[in-house]
């Protein structure tokens, strides 16, 4: 792992992926052996599936307790991503189908109405873009305000009649800005509206309690919190849990809404990873708003460079800072000893400024001279004091 400060680059990309903690991989490896616990727990016939099935539904209950939630609500998934698709959509089409509650009486002819925002991840913009051009829903797309926050205000004020689902980060990936989710939860509750969050970035960094959220649908990943990869939780409120259409139809696991042999290995990891989350998130956080500030405070020796999201409530650990008159290609090839990103990796495939920097109002310039930097775990004071001197040292050297 990458902790020692020689090791080069500095991994200061933990908003993409997070090392394994080693108490999860130890968990997993338990479950990783040819002598016990490889069974599949759908096979309801013998000793081996049984235990394979009272270990997942150990997982479900430790996460659940890590997310203040009921057991009954976690549905284990291959990723946020999924998580994210089958909220959104299997709500929709169960909508149409009539599988879902419909509170507010939209009629049969109207189009379900779904409010998200433009600084969502691409897993939520593009599922609901795909619903909107499928004739599934009308479409309002709210924009962020400079810092990248949505206010209960806009979402009040974008309600129509037939407005059935509201879709929002809790924790902005690129700039690590929170909503109000609390606030929002609670009014879209008593309007009867379902509320989905994508709460990916913020186990660990911030408190999480379903109970205090009014969240009907929360998307959660596993690698985001130094668990495995490829294994993802969409929380269900009672009210939903049987409402959803499947993404995928097959044996019928996870109550016939993720068929597929359930991958116990990946659950107990996630779950291991989720419970060190919570039971770690108070002291982890105060020491991240330290490194911060020493970070930033590293970083007063350089002019010419803006802390987006600045002044909006933040989780510490992400830090999304526009460097201006630098080419942005330059900037990322000359900071050879931080691993960082540029906007979001998951978008890091397109040239494109990210498209939350660009919904905030920031220029496509600055936007395409923007890193994000976010620290984690396994980082140190000394890992974010280098990296803030090897950015001093490069960028006037860049600088038009
Ligand atoms: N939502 C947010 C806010 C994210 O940061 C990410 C990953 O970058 C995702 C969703 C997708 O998560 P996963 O990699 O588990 O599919």
């Amino acid at each position: 792992m990458n902790t020692a400060k020689t090791t080069l680059p500095i991994y200061l990309d933990y908003a993409s992926t997070a090392p394994l903690d080693p108490k999860v991989r130890d968990a997993m490896l338990v479950l990783m052996g040819n002598d016990a616990f490889f069974g599949n727990p759908a096979a309801t016939t013998h000793r081996y599936g049984w235990q394979a099935q009272e270990a997942l539904e150990q997982a479900r209950m430790q996460l659940a307790q890590a997310i203040d939630a009921d057991p009954m609500g976690v549905f284990f998934t291959s990723g946020a991503t999924e998580s994210i698709n089958l909220a959104l959509k299997g709500l929709v089409w169960g909508f149409k189908r009539g599988l879902a509650p419909n509170p507010r009486g939209v009629s049969d002819e109207a189009l379900p109405h779904v409010i998200t925002s433009a600084a969502e991840h691409k897993a939520t913009l593009d599922a609901l873009a795909y619903l909107a051009a499928e004739k599934c829903i009308s479409l309002t797309v709210l924009k962020p305000s400079e810092q990248g926050i949505i206010s209960l205000e806009q979402v009040v004020d974008a309600v129509l009649p037939e407005t059935v689902l509201v879709s929002l980060l809790h924790v902005n990936n690129e700039l690590g800005v929170m909503n109000p989710i609390a606030g929002i939860g609670k009014w879209c509750r008593a309007q009867n509206i379902w509320l989905h969050v994508d709460a990916v970035q913020s186990m660990g960094k911030t408190p999480v309690s379903l109970a205090d959220w009014g969240a009907d649908l929360v998307s959660f990943s596993g690698h985001k919190a130094y668990g495995p990869k490829g294994v993802g939780v969409l929380y269900i409120a009672d009210a939903l849990r049987g409402a959803l259409v499947p993404l995928c139809h097959g044996g019928g696991q996870e109550r016939g809404l993720l068929p597929g042999t359930m991958p116990v290995h990946q659950a107990v990891g996630m779950a291991t990873a989720f419970e060190l989350a919570a039971a770690q998130q108070q002291e982890e956080a105060l020491k991240y708003q330290t490194w911060r500030d020493q970070f930033l405070q590293g970083l007063s020796h350089l002019s010419g460079w803006v802390l987006h999201g600045q002044g909006a409530p933040c989780v510490a650990n992400i830090l999304s800072l526009g460097f201006h008159d630098v080419d942005g290609e330059t900037l990322m090839l000359s900071l050879k000893d931080i691993a960082v990103s540029s906007g979001s990796a998951c978008n890091s495939v397109t040239l494109d400024p990210s498209h939350v920097l660009t919904a905030c109002g920031i220029n496509r310039e600055l936007a395409a001279s923007t890193l994000r930097l976010s620290f984690g775990r396994f980082s140190s004071l000394e890992q974010l004091q280098a990296a803030a001197a090897h950015i001093c040292k490069v960028v006037p050297k860049i600088r038009r």
